[in-house]
């Protein structure tokens, strides 16, 4: 299957009509600077670092030459924001470079910030040094941390100033631009459905659906209506799975808008997303979120059966049936409890199923929500719990509480009571203490990209100094493990950096 494209050879901003994409080109820059390169990328699309060092790897992977022989594209999507449909948005400042095959895996790369496509609508197409430094580091660490992601292969400053409302002495700023090479098997989104659906399409959407189950989901056969219930049923399974690891790791994506889903179920778009520090259902980074707070970590799972929906709908003109669909959907409620609960279970080291064990993990969640409690701090040490110690369980984690002045003695108790019915339910289990440990520290980071980590490589990089990046780069690699030399990473954030998010544009 080929799909269509847009007749129009132009960058400039339009509604596009029956076209999956456009054909672009990326805007020269004035003084490009690689930053930081990911070997991990270049070893998966055959690449040295060698070629890295190269004048042509510069120049194609900050958009100043395309690759002979290739078409970079933009393409056309929509999707609900906040709840509503905006219609056309498309790859505003996302350009397609190509794909490359290696080791019989397909990459698609993509250049981020590298100027104004159709889709731009009233913006620029270009990314900032800052946003950049977020999306890089965090799209890397999310991988590492076994969450299915987008990667990044480079992280380049552009040498041009770009202008964002971040308010300096009254005035908008001007800003380091960068670009961000990123990378996966496809960057595919509920959108790209939701268009031709929105816009009574049907044959281009047959074509998309028929185009993506040839070359992601091939499993699944031959285009028919059945093909496209599995399709679906694969999409909210890979979905569900994805948000589960969201909120095992703390991970709060922020903007979960159905042009921010990715078809293939990975974590795409790293924009205003923020890690959980106090353990919260009500959190959310996103500043332009905080009075309905519909992206808040607790409500992601709701959120993605809700992106679902829009998806689902999307697809039924090629099925005409809403039963098949509706199953899936109402599976997703169970199938999300299930898969939560044993996620729990693994986070507190339990192999075994116990039928109080939800009502172990609800109690957990009440108790983490009585103090502020850093929630990477209180899995982590949680492994150190010993039930021939049951009374050691406050002091374990002690280095959770934000305040420790917050530790009523009410509080106190609850938590001895807590550990004891802990202790109790461990006593079912046949692992060691020492195996447990191990076992729990494979699902419980030791290291995230704490909100305000980020911050302090972006103020070090806008001043020239890259160090940090570098250093968070190498740190998030390895997560799960003990690393005594970055041992000052495994702390709470500072109280200067409180409500400190990064900004997404
Ligand atoms: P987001 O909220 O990042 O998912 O973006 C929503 C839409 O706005 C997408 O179509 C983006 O491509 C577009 N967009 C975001 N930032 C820019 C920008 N600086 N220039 C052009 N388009 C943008
Ligand atoms: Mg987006
Ligand atoms: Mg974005």
């Amino acid at each position: 299957v080929e799909l269509p494209a847009d007749p129009i050879l132009e960058n400039t901003r339009r509604q596009v009509k029956s076209a999956c994409f456009s054909f672009v080109t990326p805007k020269k820059t004035s003084n490009p600077e690689l930053i930081h390169v990911s070997p991990d990328m270049l070893e998966n699309l055959g690449l040295t670092e060698e070629d890295a060092k190269s004048k042509p790897f510069l120049d194609v992977f900050t958009g100043n030459a395309v690759y002979p022989d290739t078409n970079p594209y933009a393409m056309c999507y929509g999707g609900h924001q906040f709840g509503n449909w905006a219609g056309q948005l498309g790859d505003g400042r996302a350009i397609n470079l190509f794909e490359v095959e290696h080791e019989n895996k397909h990459w698609t790369v993509q250049l981020k910030g590298a100027g104004e496509t159709p889709y731009s609508r009233t913006a620029d197409g270009l990314a900032v040094l800052r946003s950049s430094i977020r999306e890089y580091l965090c799209s890397e660490a999310m991988f590492h941390l076994g969450v299915p992601t987008t990667r990044a292969l480079s992280l380049a400053l552009t040498g041009d100033k770009v202008l964002r409302d971040i308010m300096y002495n009254g005035n908008p700023a001007y800003e380091p631009g960068a670009v961000v090479s990123r990378v996966a098997p496809s960057f595919l989104r509920f959108g790209n459905y939701q268009i031709f659906a929105a816009q009574q399409e049907h044959g281009m959407l047959k074509t998309l659906v028929d185009f993506t189950i040839k070359h992601h989901f091939p499993h699944l056969g031959a285009p028919s209506k059945e093909t496209y219930v599995a399709f679906f049923k694969e999409v909210t399974e890979l979905t569900l799975k994805m948000i589960v690891h969201w909120q095992r790791v703390g991970f709060v994506h922020g903007v979960m808008n159905t042009d921010n889903m990715s078809i293939l179920g990975l974590t795409i778009d790293y924009g205003p997303y923020g890690w959980l520090e106090g353990f919260d259902y009500g959190w959310t980074p996103n500043t332009t979120d905080r009075q309905h707070k519909r992206y808040r970590y607790g409500n992601q799972p709701n959120i993605g059966l809700w992106n679902l929906y829009q998806l689902a709908n999307a697809l039924y003109p090629l099925v005409e049936e809403a039963e098949p669909f509706q199953t899936i959907l109402d599976g997703y409620k169970t199938e999300f409890e299930t898969q939560s609960l044993r996620m729990m279970r693994s986070k507190l080291g339990l192999e075994t199923e116990d039928a109080f064990d939800a009502s172990l993990i609800q109690e957990l969640e009440d108790n983490l929500l009585l103090a502020e409690t850093d929630m990477t701090i209180f899995f982590r040490n949680l492994s150190r719990f010993s039930t021939e110690k049951v009374s050691d369980g406050l002091a374990i984690i002690k280095d959770a509480f934000y305040n420790l002045d917050e530790l009523s003695e009410d509080i106190e108790e609850k938590w001895q009571k807590w550990f004891k019915r802990y202790a109790d339910r461990l006593e079912q289990e046949q692992l060691s203490d020492e195996e447990r440990k191990k076992k729990m520290n494979a699902v419980n980071p030791k290291y995230v990209l704490r909100n305000y980590m980020a911050q302090l490589a972006i103020d070090d990089a806008e001043k020239g100094d890259y160090k940090l990046v570098d250093e968070l780069f190498q740190l998030l690699k390895n997560p799960y493990d003990e690393q005594p030399e970055y041992e000052k990473w495994f702390a709470k954030r500072p109280e200067w950096a409180r409500n400190k998010v990064g900004c997404s544009m």
